[in-house]
């Protein structure tokens, strides 16, 4: 007889255990089953984001940040830094002791709210039957009332450019770095490329990033996009757009690479490299061909708004279904999910879904771009604040970046806000609730924001769309 649950979930990455304890929360007999182990053969919860992803990088970024301020940014404030070095040991140390405290944390939790937790490799049958497979025990089946699968993304490898662990690395490679390589090459210069390669370019690597596509960061705002691009070129890092890596090949402990720009065949020598050309959901062998639950062609698991499969009572979350691959998407969706098996009706609201870069400055926005909105044929009026008129900006030496307000022309609804400046990351969270209530550019005009700070940013931009803002020079007014 197979053990049953009211709940599966597969996976404990942040899509799945935010899904498994609000399951639990809500009176569930839940299992969460996963794969990865840490040293020692035990089950590391927490998966890519706080493993090998958004965490470690956040430790490292940090560290890297403040030793670039000391370096270059202490000495104007009469703050003397003689003998200054970085211990790239211990900045790893400080790292893993950051991953621990909190798959740690999120093991208690689990254990806290009553989830049972399994590691193996899930498998999920005609049913809800899930195969549960690992090296230690024989396979064990469960019967599931609902299953709820997370099994996230990994690291797209390329063929013009293996992997090998060692010179060629992914994204996990590249956060284990025990030295700062010499000349380091990154294979696109999407977001976590222009993360990892400040963190190696801050510690003194020479870093080259060569990136497939003409346009830089075609996600965002293009006035920030090209704020960007200038910031990150003042940081020397090289950019190179409209450079397609198509061919590489080992020089003794270096490589060679071979990209193709519009002026034909390029080649550069690196002693590493990272590649981070995107992610794909990792759905291979997660599903029996009679599970009921379809992949589209690139390999996501297909789920209506609401994250339901093909298969009645499965769902699934986070990076291996459509949207973007963010971990605060994963984790609200893993939410939604669970409150919607109990019989409540929570929506993700997928048009205030925050994105983050988190480089100096940092890059952030939330809704529609003006391109976007163009295409669309909606009119809009836009309110931009530089932070260089930000007064909290010029005392802290954060004066790099914008804010923009785009709030709709008839009703001057918020439609969208992009950022680039420092803590973009927080203030985007400002934008993020205005939206969700549906705030106007005027309700944000109106409310009072602390004085002074770099959040004030914010409240000029949305007093710029009128053409009000205090402190820059208004042209248009309405
Ligand atoms: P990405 O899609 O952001 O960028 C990959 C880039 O590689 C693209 O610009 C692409 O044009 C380029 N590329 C592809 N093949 C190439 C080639 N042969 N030569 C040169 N360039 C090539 O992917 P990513 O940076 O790997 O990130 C993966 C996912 O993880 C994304 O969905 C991202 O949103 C998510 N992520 C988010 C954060 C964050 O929120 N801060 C951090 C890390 C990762």
């Amino acid at each position: 007889m197979s053990e049953k649950f009211d709940v599966v979930v597969v996976g404990a990455g942040p899509a799945g255990y935010h899904a498994a304890i609000r399951a639990a929360q809500l009176g569930f007999n839940t299992l969460c089953v996963d794969q990865w182990l840490n040293e020692k053969g035990e089950l590391q919860p927490g998966g890519t984001c706080l493993n090998v992803g958004c965490i470690p990088s956040k430790a490292l970024l940090d560290a890297s940040h403040k030793y670039s301020q000391a370096k270059s940014g202490f000495p104007a404030l009469g703050i003397q830094t003689k003998g200054l070095a970085i211990d790239v040991a211990q900045m790893q140390k400080h790292k893993r002791s950051v991953v621990a405290s909190l798959t740690q944390g999120v093991s208690g939790l689990l254990k806290s709210n009553g989830v049972v937790v399994m590691s193996g490799h899930a498998k999920l049958g005609a049913g809800k039957l899930v195969t549960v497979s690992s090296d230690q025990a024989s396979p064990v089946v469960v019967q599931a009332e609902h299953v709820i699968l997370a099994p996230g993304s990994s690291p797209i490898d390329i063929e013009a450019c293996r992997c090998d662990d060692d010179i060629v690395v992914d994204s996990t490679g590249a956060l284990e770095f025990e030295g700062v390589p010499k000349r380091l090459g990154i294979i696109g210069a999407g977001v976590i490329g222009l993360e990892l390669g400040s963190v190696w370019s801050r510690l003194g690597s020479e870093v080259v990033l060569l990136e497939a596509m003409d346009s830089f960061l075609p996600g965002a705002d293009t006035q920030v996009a090209k704020e960007a691009l200038k910031q990150f070129k003042r940081q020397k890092l090289d950019i190179r757009l409209g450079a397609k890596v198509v061919d590489s090949q080992k020089s003794g402990t270096q490589v060679v690479v071979r990209y193709e720009d519009s002026e034909g065949t390029q080649s550069e020598t690196f002693d590493r490299i990272v590649v981070a050309v995107g992610r794909r959901p990792q759905t291979a062998d997660l599903l029996a061909s009679d599970s009921g639950v379809s992949l589209d062609a690139r390999g996501f698991i297909e789920v209506d708004e609401h994250c339901q499969t093909g298969a009645p009572g499965v769902f699934a979350v986070g990076d291996a279904v459509r949207g973007a691959m963010l971990a605060h998407k994963g984790m609200e969706e893993g939410l939604m999910v669970a409150e919607r098996i109990k019989g409540k009706k929570p929506q993700v609201n997928y048009d205030t879904v925050p994105m983050v870069i988190y480089t100096h400055p940092e890059i952030a926005w939330v809704g529609q771009t003006e391109d976007g909105l163009k295409q669309k044929g909606i009119e809009f009026n836009v309110g931009v604040f530089p932070m260089a008129a930000s007064g909290r900006g010029m005392a802290s030496q954060e004066t790099a970046g914008l804010v923009k307000v785009i709030a709709d022309s008839a009703s001057d609804r918020v439609l969208g806000v992009h950022m680039i400046g420092a803590h973009a990351s927080e203030l985007i969270a400002e934008a993020v609730i205005a939206m969700e209530f549906g705030a106007s550019a005027e309700d944000i005009g109106l409310t009072m924001f602390a004085h002074p700070t770099i959040s004030e940013g914010f409240h000029e931009a949305a007093l710029a769309v009128s053409g009000h803002a205090i402190h820059i020079a208004n042209r248009k007014r309405r």
